[in-house]
């Protein structure tokens, strides 16, 4: 049983695109709710792309009591721009933010038109500017980020990052527990001890897994992939499958030492409630029917 998972434990979501989207986000984070998780994440479009919806649902979280940390992405921003974010989310009573370089949607102008190139960047202002009031998280990549010019210079900048002022570090996602394992060694060897939180895909959707994975540079091992497309169209089965799949992978990092999980719910209540269930994080009443 991994009850006492719940004090670390923590939901993304992202803001929704229509007034829909946004009932059925209410809908989901009531359910996930339920899991008492210690935040919700909220992310946010670099260059501002996604700020008035970004803004609209962590006011609602914020109005529903629930602890929020929003993302904030920083290339393409002025300094202007992310001091007036962040002075909008300290008077919300925000507490945690998740710091990021982002990649500025297509169109969206010239990455160089920001203040800050790197997370690192964004990072150092905020603690120069606010000092500890924000617990603040930055992502780490166990199979490397798909820009850096090698592991090694990756890694550099990630010890660099922390070194800025991070307090923990949330990954991106992986279906390679020894990708995550492997990073935490070397994280070690290099002495960067803030917590490395393993971030967790549900899979749902083949198509749509198969495209952010290439995009964001994650390994779909090939037996996964092989199994997954064998499925088809069988929703049905590639759910029961992604679900064993991940659930084994999560048993893995927490019995291998991982100080917590944080999900990428992709707006969606079931597979993370399931997935929770059967890692015996207890929810609290509802849950179960919710998860079903
Ligand atoms: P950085 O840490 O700045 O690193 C980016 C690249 O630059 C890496 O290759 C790094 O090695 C390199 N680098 C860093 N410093 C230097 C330096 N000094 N010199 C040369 N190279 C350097 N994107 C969004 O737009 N919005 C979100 O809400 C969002 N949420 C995310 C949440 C999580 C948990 C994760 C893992 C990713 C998220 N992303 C989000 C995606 C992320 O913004 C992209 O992966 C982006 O490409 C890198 O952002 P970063 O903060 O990791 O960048």
């Amino acid at each position: 049983m991994h009850t006492q998972l719940q004090d670390t434990l923590s939901l993304e979501i992202f803001p929704p695109k229509t007034s829909e989207g946004m009932t059925k986000l209410k809908g989901a984070v009531t359910k996930l709710n339920t899991l008492k998780p210690l935040y919700f994440s909220c992310t946010y479009g670099a260059g501002g792309s996604t700020r008035e919806r970004t803004f609209e649902t962590v006011t609602w979280l914020r109005e529903q009591g629930i602890e929020t940390a929003p993302h904030l992405a920083c290339i393409g921003s002025g300094k202007d721009e992310i001091h007036d974010i962040v002075e909008h989310y300290a008077t919300q009573g925000i507490s945690r933010l998740v710091a990021l370089r982002g990649d500025l949607p297509s169109g969206m102008g010239r990455p160089d038109r920001g203040t800050f190139r790197y997370a690192s960047e964004l990072v150092s202002y905020l603690r120069e500017e606010y000092g500890a009031r924000f617990h603040i998280e930055v992502a780490a990549y166990p199979e490397f980020h798909p820009q850096a010019a090698s592991a090694t210079a990756d890694l550099e900048h990630f010890k660099h990052k922390v070194a800025c002022g991070a307090d923990s570090a949330i990954t991106q996602y992986f279906f390679n527990a020894d990708a995550y394992f492997a990073f935490l060694e070397l994280c070690a060897q290099q002495g960067i001890s803030v917590p490395v939180i393993p971030g967790i895909m549900p899979i749902t959707n083949y198509s749509q897994l198969a495209r952010f994975s290439d995009a964001c540079g994650a390994e779909i091992p090939r037996w996964i992939r092989r199994r997954l497309e064998a499925f088809g169209e069988d929703r049905a089965s590639i759910r029961a499958f992604g679900h064993e799949v991940i659930l084994k992978l999560c048993e893995r990092l927490l019995s291998g030492g991982a100080p917590g999980l944080h999900f990428y719910t992709m707006n969606q209540a079931g597979p993370t409630l399931a997935l929770c269930r059967d890692l015996g994080i207890a929810p609290t009443a509802g849950a179960d029917a919710a998860a079903a």
